[in-house]
């Protein structure tokens, strides 16, 4: 039996840490917040398939018709585009802290201790390897640090340089967001009921329109102040009646990673997962699925570690079913995302009024429901019908000149772990993403 310290209440956490104290591991989450604080003040949807190879059982409620989305251009006088849901599509919408104190408990049934209001502060690192936390509470040692604590991890960003564990996720890789919850007024149209509006910074404006409320979530890749989200938020209730002007919930600045995942996630007693890996689908930020899933194949690398010794060599099992399963996918996604900021709100209103992207290319695009092997086939296609809008044409062939060259690089992932071999991936793996963004 291993002792093995769960650095935040993030989800891929959770999940394995129910699996590994199930398992009869001694399992701590250590989380900076109490118990009824976790979890974010909203819904969220994402792909109850997740749930399913995660081997946890859905609740009921939790299953909810699958989102339809209506994307509006700048451009008022454009037809906006209504994304259908394909039949087969199992979705699930649950508020956050009802996920969060679900998976908790499930955690706490398989043996799982938490220790609330216990802040991280850094790692503990002893002849090369991860092999504690520092809290505020004072030092902490375990034979395995699983780092659930999101985007800004502090254990990640002070990890040893030699561990090749990049710090922060870069520039144009995460999105500054705004989420409020707002009253909904009854006697109002409604229109559509999910919609997302492109604004004229190349940021996005997301309402939802709910039973009994309207959720609005407001990106940008730059950051956003007050006085831009009043704007967006004056804007967007102009257009949509339903709003209320009263904050009922949430109200809270935050970020998503959109980027790839970490190049190199793994080192002595220590293994990165969720945000704190950068693995979300970078089309949206969306990053529940992922990390079930990467909780699961965790859970199941140390668990073939029978020696429990959890080096970097025994953890890679873990980042190469993870890059195979989920990752790849998850870097072509990003390659997408990457052109975005290239973009003005002018162009994309022309792809939006020739129609270059159709519903269900759109709803692949977002949802994650896109064939890995249709993506440049897809593409390609595009190209083909490009002529009048050559800046688009252009990015377009560069795209899938990158998308070629990944697929020459996939093999280059080491599969055996050593220090060189990894140092060689994570610079080929980052050159490769820096420069794309370079170009586009
Ligand atoms: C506005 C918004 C909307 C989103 N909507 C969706 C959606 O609809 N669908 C979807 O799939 N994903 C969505 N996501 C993304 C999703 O939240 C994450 O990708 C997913 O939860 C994985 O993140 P995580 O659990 O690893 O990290 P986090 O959710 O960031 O959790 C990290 C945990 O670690 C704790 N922690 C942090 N630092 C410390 C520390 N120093 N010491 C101790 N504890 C610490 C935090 O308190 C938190 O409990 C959304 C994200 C945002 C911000």
């Amino acid at each position: 039996m291993s002792d093995i310290i769960v650095a935040g209440a993030g989800i891929g956490g959770l999940t394995a840490a129910m699996k590994l104290a199930a398992a009869g591991h001694s399992v701590t989450v250590y989380e900076k917040n109490k118990r009824a604080d976790c979890g974010y003040e909203q819904s969220d949807s994402f792909d109850a398939s997740a749930m399913d190879y995660a081997g946890i059982p859905i609740p009921d409620g939790y299953i909810a018709p699958g989102n339809e989305i209506t994307f509006y251009s700048i451009d008022e006088t454009v037809e906006p585009i209504t994304t259908p849901v394909p039949a087969n599509y199992k979705n699930i919408t649950v508020e956050r802290k009802v996920l969060f104190a679900y998976l908790a408990s499930l955690a706490e049934e398989a043996g799982v201790r938490f220790c609330w209001e216990t802040e991280i502060k850094t790692p503990l690192v002893l002849g090369g390897r991860v092999c504690g936390i520092e809290t505020e509470q004072g030092k902490i040692y375990g034979d395995l640090i699983i780092d659930a604590c999101g985007m800004n991890s502090p254990l990640r960003r002070n990890l040893p340089d030699f561990m090749q564990i990049d710090k922060e996720p870069g520039a144009m890789n995460y999105l500054h967001a705004y989420r409020g919850i707002f009253n909904r007024v009854e006697s109002a149209e409604t229109g559509e009921r999910y919609k997302i509006y492109v604004n004229d910074d190349s940021g996005f404006t997301w309402i939802i329109t709910e039973d009994n409320c309207v959720d609005v979530l407001i990106v940008n890749f730059s950051e956003i102040s007050y006085p831009q989200v009043a704007d967006r938020l004056h804007k967007v209730s102009a257009l949509n009646p339903q709003m209320g002007k009263e904050l009922l919930r949430n109200g809270r600045f935050m970020q998503i990673p959109v980027r790839q995942p970490l190049a190199v996630m793994v080192a002595d007693g220590y293994a990165a997962i969720g945000d704190s890996a950068f693995m979300t689908y970078a089309a949206k930020g969306s990053g529940i699925a992922y990390s079930l899933k990467a909780g699961t194949i965790l859970a199941r690398a140390v668990l073939a570690d029978a020696d429990g010794i959890y080096n970097a060599d025994t953890l890679w099992k873990y980042e190469e079913d993870f890059f195979k399963e989920v990752g790849f996918d998850a870097c072509r996604i990003a390659m997408v995302k990457n052109l975005m900021p290239a973009f003005s709100a002018d162009e994309v209103n022309e792809i939006f009024k020739r129609r270059l992207v159709s519903s269900e290319e759109l709803y692949q695009l977002i949802s994650g429901q896109y064939q890995k092997s249709k993506l440049p086939g897809m593409i390609k296609d595009k190209i083909k019908i490009l002529n009048e809008l050559p800046e688009f044409k252009a990015q377009l062939i560069s795209l899938a000149g990158w998308m070629g060259r990944f697929a020459v690089m996939e093999p280059f992932f080491p599969n055996k772990y050593s220090r060189k071999e990894a140092a060689q991936w994570r610079e080929r793996y980052n050159k490769f993403f820096e420069e794309q963004i370079k170009e586009a």
